[in-house]
Order: C-alpha cells, then structure tokens, then sequence
C-alpha cells in the first residue's frame, strides 16, 4: 500500500453495528487511512481503552489521533477536518471547477493543472467515488495484478496535487448558474464558487433497494456498497451479497477472504450480460460462495442491528426468513444530478446529463444552445459546462472510460476559453 496521506494510524474505538462508526469507518477506510478499529464488548473494555467506567457513559465512537486529540462522537466532516482536509478556496476565479473527485474528476484534474489552468476539485465526501469502494479493480491497463481502487485514486489525488490542484473537501455543489460565461456555483456550506468553465463528474450513487424499514439497519448490518471497510469484521460469517453486476462479484470475492460463506442474491435467471466472464466464472466455481438466482430482498428485521432477512424467490413466488447479520447491496446507480434541475443543462429521463451530438434532436440543437457552433463532445446544453464518467448520458460506466473522459474533457475546455478569448 501507498504511504496513506501521510497520516500516522489511528484509533477508532466503539461499539458493534453502530452506524456513527461505519460511517468513520468507510470514511478511513476510501481515503487510505490507517487505523484500528477497537470494537469494546464491555464496560471493563471501555474502562481499559477510554477510562469511562461504562459504555453507557461514554460518547462513542471515539476517534484517537496521533497526536494524542480525542474526538468524541465526530462527524466525518469534523474528523475530516481535524486532519486538516477541509480548506478555504485560495482564489476568486478558476480556469475549471470540476466537481466530484471519483477517477473521472481526478482525471480531468491532473491533465487541467498540468497544463496550466487554474484548476479546483471539489468533493462532497472521500477522494475516490465508487472506485474507491472496489477491492481490486483487475481490468485497468497498466496493473496486471490487480489494484485496489482507493489506492488508485489515492495516486491520483497526490499527482494532482503535485502539479498545483487545489481540492475542496467536503464541499458539495448543490446550485449552478451560468453568467456571463461564468458558471457561479452555491455550494452545500453556503459559499461560492466562480470559474470560466467547469466540469461535472459526480458520477452515481447506490440505487436503493426501497424497503420500507432499512433506514434503520443502515450501517447496522445493512450496507450500500462492496463493504470494503467492514470485510476485516466478518471474520466466520454467513453474509449476503445483492446484486449481479461487477460491483456485487468484486465484493462476493473480497468477502470470501474473511467470511466464512458468502452468498449472492440476484434477481435475474444469470450473470451472462451483467458480470464479466472473469469474474463469473470465478464466483460459479468459488468453495465458499453461493449464488441464489431469481432472489429478492423483501424484508429485514433485527433488534439490535440486522438479524434477519425474508428472501422471495421470484419463480416460485415464494418467501423464506434466513438468519443474516450483514447484507451488502450493490445494485447499480442512479446520477447524481440534482443541482442541475434549476439550470438549462439537459438530462435524460433518468437524470444523466446529456453531451456533444446526443443533444441533436430531430436534426436541432436545443432551443437553449446560445452559439453557432454545435457543442463540443462532452460538454452539456451550457457552453463551457461538460460532463464525464459515469454522471454522462450513455457513457460506458467503466474505471477507464471515466479516466479517459476526463483527460479528453481538458482539451475541449482549452478550446471553449479560446473561443471565449
Ligand atoms: C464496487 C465497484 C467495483 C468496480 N469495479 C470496476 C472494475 O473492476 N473495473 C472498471 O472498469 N470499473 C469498475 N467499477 C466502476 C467504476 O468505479 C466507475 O465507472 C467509476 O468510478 C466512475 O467514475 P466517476 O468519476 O465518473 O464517478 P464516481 O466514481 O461515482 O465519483 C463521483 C464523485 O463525485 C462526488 N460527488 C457527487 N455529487 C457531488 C457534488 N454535488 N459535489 C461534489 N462532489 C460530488 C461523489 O462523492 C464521488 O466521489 C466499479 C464500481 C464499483 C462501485
């Protein structure tokens, strides 16, 4: 592993299926932090690592850094901005403002600071988006053994940065408006932020699978994602996979290496068409998992955490309760997409944000399109506004295509502050 932000390990301390912690967890874990997780059992335990006499009493979790600090009850922003990540904007304007710091805004971010544009990353969350919740990501060229995807991005955050990006942590750009050529943003903390073009690359977040009762469970045995944070926890386990795609076999493998049964609940009759060959046939062949085909989540239930859940069998339409303690759902994603609804940026009717030709309609570029020239690939319905990755409208939803995208996106905004000279 990369020398992790160069931050001495720390100590993570609380309580099982507690959702504070998982989300610390996850937290450290997609930033490539180091640390230990001291899960206390009892009040002795609690005595012994935090001197409170109770677990009653003390305020978990409980974050430790190096240098002694303790931080009680953090919130990820909090901690986050206790190891000095959440900064102020240096500069009034930049040349591109990219928003989300998945492979695809890494990407466009290292190629703008490279060559030479004032250049400004802003992520609402942990550096890396979905790649950073993938174990091993085995088919980007370059890596014949495989690497995981936080580690990865976590490459791409520091080459980034040593070419002069400057990253906005935890910021989340929640309006845009277009003004004189300018995309001003509102972001989430209420501050602005102004450049000549920008570039969204805020890729998708989890679909939910909808049950009426899992905002209760959430990191508490139910979790969106490949669970990279908590296989080390699932040590002779039984746990549950949701899904048939990349995403859910990666996690079913990763799992494998700690629990002692995995097994996949998919809904369709195969994984032909939604899984590569590779990693089916691995799955299909593996000792320790199981694959349930035409399988779906209906209910869960647990007192303390997920205890519990009712599977129905779509082709017998019958429903079976199975004891399950952890349940990691990856199945698929849905754009985040939200700021532009209020702006003259096109979306699908999925919410994907539609670029280049796609926009043609019947032979017209959109009413809103305000220049002669027809847009540019990748740049939305707002000149100087473009897209990539996984957030685009037909964009192949894969680590290089996002990688890709993102480099190719710098050229077009070369050109765009040309023509806008
Ligand atoms: C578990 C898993 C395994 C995978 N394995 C592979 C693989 O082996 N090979 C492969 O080719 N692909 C794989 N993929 C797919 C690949 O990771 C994605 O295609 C890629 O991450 C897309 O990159 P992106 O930058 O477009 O979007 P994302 O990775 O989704 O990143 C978007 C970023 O934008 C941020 N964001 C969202 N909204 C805002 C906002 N308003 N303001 C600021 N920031 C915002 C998010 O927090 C996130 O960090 C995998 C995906 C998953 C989930």
């Amino acid at each position: 592993m990369i020398e992790a932000n160069r931050i001495p390990r720390l100590r993570l301390v609380g309580v099982a299926k507690s959702s504070a912690a998982y989300e610390l967890r996850d937290f450290l874990q997609r930033s490539v932090v180091a640390f230990d997780w001291i899960e206390l059992q009892s009040d002795a335990d609690c005595q012994r690592e935090l001197g409170v006499s109770s677990l009653a009493k003390a305020r978990l979790p409980v974050v430790k850094l190096p240098d002694g600090t303790r931080l009680e009850e953090p919130t990820v922003r909090e901690l986050a901005n206790r190891l000095g990540w959440v900064t102020q904007p240096r500069f009034k304007e930049y040349d591109v403002s990219i928003y989300g710091a998945g492979p695809a805004g890494l990407s466009a971010a290292v190629y703008g600071a490279s060559e030479g544009l004032r250049t400004v990353l802003i992520e609402r969350h942990a550096i890396g988006g979905q790649a950073a919740s993938s174990s091993l990501i085995e088919n980007y060229m370059g890596f014949p053994g495989g690497i995981s995807g936080a580690e990865l991005c976590e490459r791409g955050r520091q080459q980034a940065v040593a070419f002069g990006v400057e990253i906005l942590m935890m910021r989340e750009g929640v309006q845009a408006e277009f003004l004189n050529g300018h995309i001003v943003v509102d972001l989430a903390d209420g501050s602005t932020l102004i450049a000549k073009t920008n570039i969204c690359a805020t890729g998708v977040e989890w679909r939910r699978l909808g049950l009426p009762n899992e905002a209760g469970y959430l990191g508490r045995g139910f979790y969106y994602g490949a669970g990279m944070s908590e296989a080390p926890l699932c040590r002779n386990e039984h746990v549950f996979v949701v899904g048939g795609a990349n995403s859910a076999g990666q996690a079913a493998m990763y799992l494998t290496e700690y629990a002692a049964k995995v097994t996949m609940l998919v809904r369709g009759p195969t994984f032909k068409g939604t899984m590569s060959s590779y990693l089916y046939n691995r799955i299909l062949t593996h000792p320790k998992i199981e694959v349930r085909f035409n399988a779906e989540v209906a209910e869960l239930t647990g007192d303390n955490g997920l205890a519990r859940i009712a599977l129905t069998d779509l082709q017998s339409k019958t429903t079976d309760w199975v004891d399950a303690s952890r349940l990691f759902v990856c199945i698929g994603g849905a754009p985040n997409t939200e700021w532009a609804k209020d702006t003259p940026i096109i979306r699908d009717a999925s919410g994907f944000l539609i670029t280049g030709p796609d926009l043609l309609e019947n032979g017209q570029w959109p009413s809103c399109w305000p220049l002669k020239r027809q847009p540019h690939h990748l740049e939305t319905s707002v000149p100087g506004s473009f897209a990539v990755g996984d957030v685009r409208a037909g964009s192949v939803k894969r680590l290089a295509t996002a990688v890709g995208e993102g480099g190719m996106a710098i050229t077009f905004v070369h050109k765009h502050l040309r023509e806008a000279a």
